[in-house]
């Protein structure tokens, strides 16, 4: 009279295999033939996408949209020193920090194409200064992510 332990496979009508056996998961297999392949090169799918590991593409947690090309043209800018120190320490740019990059950057590119003309059209710039005012209703946090002048 055997005591039955905890997790232990009944083997009443023969041995049945380990769930944690080879023999098991090849039960459940699907066939090469059934499995999903790549759209490019027909080898085997990654679960639950189209494309095999090689075709997937690179990952990344950022869309590629939501304001990164403005981020970059931003990132641009700053390394070319096209980013002026007196638009960067403005209340209205820094109150922008603790938005989303899909908010804040497009908003902080509209307020350096309007500080280009402050001078020709002050309308337009100061617009563009009340958009952004209006855009950061209050301070956020600081993005750990973001570079420093769009810290600032
Ligand atoms: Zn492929």
């Amino acid at each position: 009279m055997a005591v039955e332990q905890l997790g232990e496979v009944k083997r009443v009508g023969g041995w049945r295999g380990s769930p944690n056996s080879l023999a098991a998961a090849m039960r459940n297999r699907v066939p090469y033939s059934d499995a999903r392949k790549c759209k490019r090169c027909r080898a085997i799918a990654v679960r639950g996408q189209d494309h095999c590991r090689t075709h997937l593409g690179r990952w990344s947690p950022l869309s590629p949209g939501a304001g990164r090309g403005d981020s970059r043209i931003l990132g641009k800018l700053e390394r070319a020193g096209l980013l002026p120190l007196e638009l960067i320490a403005l209340p209205v740019w820094r109150s922008l920090a603790g938005l989303p990059t899909s908010q804040r950057a497009p908003a902080r590119l509209a307020l350096v194409q309007a500080w280009d003309k402050r001078q020709v059209e002050p309308l337009h710039w100061a617009k563009a200064q009340r958009q952004a005012l209006d855009l950061a209703v209050q301070p956020g946090k600081r993005q750990f992510t973001a570079w420093f002048y769009e810290n600032r």
